[in-house]
């Protein structure tokens, strides 16, 4: 068997918005979120070489087995291509993206996965399956697979991808706990709350680039988030005192990000703010066309 290596990344998301419509049947939520993708990545090295099914992972924090969505994506796409038990792939993932944090890392490892199975059974998965594959792993993992600036309704899996955002710098505040998403949603459905309406011109305001709007942008996730955690409140008015207009807490936490346009603003900004607790790292917005590229690899030191 020839060996063969795939080196491709896995962009972090953020939600420039994240409206909870209400509580679905099934028990999964009715969302309207904005996603973004973000150029912090994870790195997937996956090696054809004889042998069992491997994946290795440099967060030690993060499962090896069954349980990482990564792993759950070869197991589905292997059946899915009468290919059985997976076997003869050796994974690694060389994790940036902080856990639990609202940034959807173990969303993009799967979706990367599967990007990497594409190229190497060509002619096998097709895109349609993959798209299938990626629902039933997550709601979110069908993003991963479109990447840029994507309108997501129903679980956050009915894709609309909108015309990409301009180029902003997010800087993001990442605290020392993480979020699990069912204990946020958890939360959510437990908090007495004032309805807010949905506005119906919100995909707009992104469609037009007019980030002006995104003052009127919201995380239902987020009162709930930070009655558990207080500390949110305070990353948000950090972000607002380095100069970012309206921070937000991404997904279903832990992270806070503010939007720039300017990357010297940016930079600026993650400087006053490293002499916090908090990690913080500056990520540009990534076009479509941007994710399309990852095909390049991963250079030392990405993300
Ligand atoms: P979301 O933005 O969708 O709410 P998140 O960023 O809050 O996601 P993740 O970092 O994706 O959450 O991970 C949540 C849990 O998923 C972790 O507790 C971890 O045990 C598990 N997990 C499974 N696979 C992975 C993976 N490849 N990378 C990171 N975590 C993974």
């Amino acid at each position: 068997m020839g060996r063969r290596r795939i080196v491709t990344r896995a962009y972090a998301k953020l939600n420039l918005n994240l409206r909870v419509l209400g509580r679905r049947a099934d028990g999964l939520h009715e969302l309207r979120t904005i996603y973004q993708s973000i150029e912090l990545a994870d790195c997937l090295t996956v090696t054809v070489r004889p042998g069992p099914f491997e994946l290795r992972c440099s967060d030690p924090a993060v499962p090896v087995d069954r349980r990482n969505l990564a792993w759950a994506a070869v197991v589905r796409a292997s059946r899915a291509v009468g290919r059985g038990t997976p076997r003869d792939l050796s994974v690694f993932i060389d994790k940036r993206i902080p856990v639990e944090a609202g940034l959807g890392g173990g969303s993009a490892d799967a979706a990367a996965m599967l990007h990497a199975l594409t190229r190497l059974w060509p002619g096998e998965l097709s895109a349609s399956v993959c798209r299938r594959i990626a629902s039933r792993i997550g709601s979110d993992v069908p993003f991963f697979l479109v990447g840029g600036t994507v309108l997501g309704l129903g679980a956050g899996d009915e894709l609309f991808p909108l015309v990409d955002l301009p180029t902003h710098w997010a800087v993001v505040l990442i605290p020392t706990f993480g979020v699990p998403t069912a204990s946020a949603y958890g939360w959510f459905d437990l908090a007495p709350r004032r309805v807010r309406p949905v506005l119906s011109r919100e995909p707009l305001a992104v469609r037009a680039g007019a980030l002006s709007l995104v003052g009127k942008l919201v995380n239902d996730l987020e009162p709930a988030v930070t009655a558990k955690y207080p500390e949110v409140r305070r990353m948000k008015a950090a972000l607002r005192r380095a100069g970012a207009d309206h921070p937000s807490m991404s997904g279903s936490g832990s992270c806070v990000f503010g939007l720039f346009s300017r990357r010297r603003d940016a930079t600026a900004a993650a400087a006053v703010l490293r002499r916090q607790a908090w990690r913080v790292v500056v990520a540009r917005t990534l076009s479509r066309e941007d994710i399309i590229s990852r095909e390049s690899g991963c250079p030392r030191g990405a993300g």
